[in-house]
């Protein structure tokens, strides 16, 4: 539970409805600004031009302005773009726009539910004669570092500063949205950029609320992925709560207690027995499946004998496998096995009858790929100023 007010960016409409009501205000007001916020992504009253004045007045009173700042723009080769954004308080957080590429490991790979659902799309588009557009995936964080500890996340290293509140986790896809370019459409959205979700999960259900509320940016809860580092009862809570219609990712890493351990420092509390009969209960929709993130790092969880005990593990599980070579991280001396051994230990899975895929590496050359989401920014080159 949040102490602090509920921010106005944070705010359902249900809840503009009555404490516009209170004020006495028309009750499609509520409706509207709604709208200005997650609609038209208009932050600032003043720009609210079919409110009476005095609303407007109350509204800027009431706080409701920009949540996030945008600082700088690292454009990668590929397309990939991190932005870093500045909070309230000073600290920074950092969102990636992904724009599907094709081929081997691509987006559409990724997230296989999703891409059924572009297909839909496209096949709409084309029977409309419509020229095909890029679909963009934003990764959001949900906290200002992270408090589970593992060793080969730039996050987990820095340790938890803060949480965000539903309109910074929110307010991230109105600016990723803000900042499309032409042709582009933004599709998905993943939580997987810095922080655990759902050590976080009042703010992160509710910027699940918000995100795909119809009257706002509306995205479909299969286009929205949460990813974990297996919180077990949270994982209930957010089955119960969405009714499993939000699409679950699971960072696995290890298939016995011991190696995921060591990785993990969350698996000495909710060991992967727990954490299994999580999944399984999990009520995932028929014909949807839970991702399985496994991020491979030399010597620790890269041996086919892992490989074959993950796929025992995983036996009867609606899943789809993502493997992620680790991507170096400054404060650690863990790497990514060799693409021999990478491909070795997809041979195994996809013999086990697995869809399985190895992730390419997405805008490496501006520390936007995985677990490189770092606390103040910009090592990077600066290819873009923003502004
Ligand atoms: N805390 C959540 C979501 C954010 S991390 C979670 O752990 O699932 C998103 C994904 O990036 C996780 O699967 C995580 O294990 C992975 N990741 C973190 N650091 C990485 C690194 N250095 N290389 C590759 N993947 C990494
Ligand atoms: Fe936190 Fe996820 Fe990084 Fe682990 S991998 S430290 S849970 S952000």
């Amino acid at each position: 539970m949040r102490s602090t007010p509920l921010h106005p960016v944070a705010r359902l409409p249900e809840e503009w409805s009555a404490s516009l009501a209170a004020r006495g205000e028309r009750s499609f007001a509520a409706k509207q600004v709604f709208h200005w916020i997650h609609r038209r992504g208009i932050l600032d009253p003043a720009a609210m031009t079919n409110l009476p004045a005095r609303l407007r007045e109350h509204l800027a009173a009431e706080g409701l302005g920009e949540v996030l700042t945008p600082e700088r723009v690292h454009r990668s080769e590929d397309g990939t773009r991190k932005l870093l954004l500045r909070l309230h308080d000073g600290a920074t957080i950092e969102t990636v726009l992904l724009p599907s590429v094709s081929g081997p490991g691509s987006q559409a790979q990724l997230d296989a539910d999703a891409a059924a659902a572009d297909d839909e799309d496209d096949e709409a588009d084309a029977q409309a004669g419509a020229t095909p557009r890029t679909r963009v995936t934003q990764c959001i964080s949900t906290q200002v570092g992270c408090a589970m500890g593992c060793g080969f996340c730039a996050s987990g290293v820095a340790g938890l500063k803060r949480h965000l509140g539903a309109e910074e986790i929110a307010g991230q896809v109105l600016l990723g949205r803000a900042m499309l370019e032409e042709g582009e459409d933004l599709r998905n959205v993943v939580y997987m950029g810095m922080g655990e979700p759902l050590h976080n999960y009042e703010a992160t259900a509710r910027s699940l609320r918000l995100l795909t509320h119809p009257e706002g940016i509306n995205l479909s809860t299969r286009r929205v992925t949460v990813s974990t580092s297996g919180l077990v009862p949270e994982i209930a809570r957010l089955g119960a709560d969405f009714g499993g219609q939000i699409a679950l990712a699971i960072s696995l890493h290890a298939a016995d207690d011991e190696t995921r351990s060591a990785l993990m420092p969350i698996n000495r509390k909710y060991p992967l027995d727990a954490l299994l009969a999580a999944l399984r209960a999990y009520p995932l929709p028929r014909r949807r499946r839970i991702t399985v993130e496994y991020t491979l790092v030399a010597g620790q969880n890269d041996d086919p004998a892992e490989a074959r005990r993950l796929a025992k593990l995983l036996r009867g599980l609606p899943v789809k496998i993502n493997l992620i070579p680790m991507n170096p991280i400054e404060a650690s001396s863990l790497g990514p096995p060799g693409q021999e051994r990478v491909a070795a230990f997809q041979e195994v899975l996809t013999e086990a009858g697995y869809s399985c895929f190895v992730r390419r590496r997405r805008g490496d050359d501006v520390s936007a790929a995985c677990g490189q989401l770092v606390l103040l920014g910009a090592k990077p080159k600066v290819r873009r100023a923003l502004g």
